[in-house]
């Protein structure tokens, strides 16, 4: 490729690199994370391609486009494909999630400017600590991100390990090894096949920080056995205090020095039950054996253990404290709860932009509770909520609850609700691509909250009003006030209801049926609102006074028509509309009235990641891969 091409890439990441050699604290997090990126492994493709000079020209565009997406705030994974004639580029970018927006893309440049190096051949991959990528004229890698052939890219998997041991004792290889293995198991079950933990040796003297990480458009079946490869190879590095271990579709590290920090782990706990039922199971296999009465004091013995290792567990976790703010600060700071400081209403009471003494502004929420036992359970209820950590989801700050109201301290969101953009001062302002994204994020968010927290949250009042869009127009769920936290035991009734009519599922509306598909069937109607631009329970739409929204939606989809819902703000061209086709599939499986065969939002994320790769690029081949079952 052309020295012209490269030099502006080259560029960039030389001035990244320099200014976070001069000012580092702009760049990288205040632990040890690498400070420079430094290319752990790369390839150049060896199989010619047919035109060099178009090859370079698809190549250009192609991690343009890349680098693109990433810039969008919360972003971490990319791709983008240039068509061309004779060859086309296919690119796939990854950061690891602990990255800001600004270090996610000096490390790509610092990849871009190591791939500078392959001149010829059709396709390249790097692996630097903190992302990836990797590109081909092929495009065979996209659905199984193991696939290497075509390029003549030699690839052995290997673990690289540091060159520090520790002098723990050989416990510590056990701790070492079962804490990668946890890591392993977890993260195919997340939404975003990605974890970070930390974990300390029971003698307190070593700590190990660790991550894993899939390609986001993969399958859980591709992951699990590409993290297995991956452990398989990482564990030989063990007593070593650093690990890495490099796979075509994953990533492992471990290090006992910090590269992220505290705050930004997952819960991988509930991943491991099955893990730690076995375990049990082979134990109460023994003292079986052993004798009767044995079995007796042995069970009662390890309850015990296991009740005092939770609470020490649960003491230890990474929860970063909400704060208990005075009533008086928040007075302050909201001059005294003035009308100009109000910038919403909702049920629960007013909400007001707030600026801290040390200028951080935030939300405050009144809410109007009456009776005392809220008021009670209201501080723990904070501190868990304080918690819950995803980039879809707002985050709790912090609570008062000694003046007259209860006030809870929400982050900031400028842009408001998404209301606002579908029917209110912002109509019709919102990009086809922006909507898909803010439809993705609702799924994520959702996703977090029902499979990833280590308790099952059941929001039960999704509704345009309470997305909030933050200032890259990701969406982040709001209002947990209604939400409760619930058992695994998902078989009950509740008797508090707590929805929005026209949102709710039936079964909840009409006998009180409480699952995490109530959620799911919410999800469905937000995001046909998101499509049509209409208020669900709106009969009297300018589009049609004769349905509501969802009987419109089903009636269009029976008919195959379902672009007559479609916001008519919305100037699609074909392939958006074939992409929206499919979208508007996946909301109205969503939105049926059986509860069993409403997909879990785990279910969703996957469906729209697989269509993801279409909104980003003009590809539009008609699907058929959703038969849906009526909503009645
Ligand atoms: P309900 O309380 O019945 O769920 P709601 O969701 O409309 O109704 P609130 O959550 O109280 O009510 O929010 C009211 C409005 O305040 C929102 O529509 C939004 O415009 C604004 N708002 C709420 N939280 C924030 C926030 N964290 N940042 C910025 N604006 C917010």
């Amino acid at each position: 490729m052309s020295a012209s091409y490269w030099f502006p890439w080259w560029l960039t990441a030389m001035l990244v690199i320099l200014s976070m050699i001069l000012n580092p604290s702009s760049s990288q997090s205040t632990v040890n994370s690498s400070t420079i990126n430094i290319p752990i492994r790369s390839f150049c493709g060896r199989v010619a391609v047919i035109s060099q000079s178009e090859f370079s020209t698809n190549l250009n565009s192609t991690l343009a486009a890349l680098r693109k997406d990433l810039s969008v705030n919360g972003s971490y994974f990319s791709r983008a494909q240039t068509v061309g004639d004779a060859d086309s580029v296919y690119g796939t970018a990854q950061c690891r999630h602990y990255l800001t927006t600004v270090q996610c893309l000096a490390c790509f440049d610092s990849g871009v400017s190591t791939l500078a190096g392959c001149t010829s051949g059709n396709g390249a991959y790097v692996t630097l600590d903190d992302c990836f990528i990797r590109y081909q004229n092929y495009q065979n890698y996209y659905d199984d991100p193991t696939v290497i052939e075509d390029v003549g890219i030699g690839i052995t998997s290997a673990g690289i390990c540091g060159n520090q041991s520790t002098s723990e004792s050989s416990t510590f290889n056990k701790f070492m090894e079962g804490f990668l293995s946890d890591i392993r198991v977890a993260t195919p079950k997340t939404s975003d096949f990605y974890v970070s933990s930390i974990r300390t040796h029971s003698t307190g003297n070593v700590t190990l920080y660790a991550i894993a990480q899939c390609i986001e458009n993969t399958t859980q079946t591709i992951c699990q056995d590409c993290l297995n490869m991956a452990y398989n190879n990482i564990k030989d590095c063990v007593p070593n205090t650093e690990g890495r271990a490099i796979e075509m579709g994953c990533f492992m590290r471990y290090s006992g020095t910090p590269f992220f920090k505290d705050n930004q782990t997952t819960n991988i706990r509930q991943f491991l039950k099955e893990v730690d039922s076995s375990k049990v199971g082979i134990l109460v296999a023994v003292i079986v054996g052993v004798g009767m009465i044995f079995l007796i004091i042995s069970i009662s013995l390890w309850f015990r253990l296991r009740k005092r290792s939770k609470a020490h567990k649960e003491d230890s976790s990474d929860l970063q404290a909400a704060v208990n703010f005075s009533y008086k600060d928040i007075q302050l700071a909201t001059g005294n709860f003035s009308e100009e400081h109000i910038i919403g209403k909702g049920g629960f009471g007013e909400v007001y932009k707030a600026i801290l003494h040390d200028k951080n502004v935030v939300a405050v929420k009144k809410l109007l509770v009456r009776h005392g036992r809220a008021r009670v359970e209201f501080d723990n209820e904070v501190k868990l909520m304080s918690n819950i950590r995803h980039r879809n989801l707002v985050r709790v700050l912090g609570w008062s609850s000694e003046g007259p109201e209860l006030l809870l301290v929400l982050e900031y969101m400028p842009n408001g609700s998404l209301d606002r953009f579908l029917w209110g001062e912002a109509r019709g302002s919102l990009t086809w691509k922006q909507r898909f994204e803010i439809i993705f994020g609702i799924a994520r968010g959702l996703a977090h909250l029902h499979h990833e927290f280590h308790i099952k949250i059941i929001h039960r009042d999704i509704k345009s009003a309470n997305i909030l869009i933050d200032e890259y127009f990701q969406p982040k769920i709001a209002d947990f006030g209604l939400a409760r936290f619930h058992s695994e035991d998902e078989s009950h009734v509740s008797t508090k209801f707590a929805g929005t009519l026209g949102y709710t599922a039936p079964e909840y509306a009409t006998h009180g049926h409480l699952s995490e598909k109530v959620d799911t069937y919410s999800f469905g109607v937000v995001a046909l609102e998101i499509i049509s631009g209409r208020r669900c329970n709106d009969m009297n739409s300018h589009r049609s006074d004769m349905y509501y929204l969802l009987e419109d939606a089903w009636r269009s989809y029976e008919n195959n028509m379902h672009l007559k819902v479609v916001d008519e703000n919305l100037d699609l061209n074909e392939s958006e509309q074939e992409h929206v086709k499919k979208i508007m599939e996946i909301a109205l499986t969503c939105t049926q009235s059986p509860v069993g065969i409403r997909p879990t939002m785990s279910e969703v994320v996957l469906m729209l990641s697989n269509e993801r790769s279409l909104v980003r690029r003009m590809v539009g081949n008609k699907s058929t891969f959703i038969t849906l079952d009526k909503k009645d």
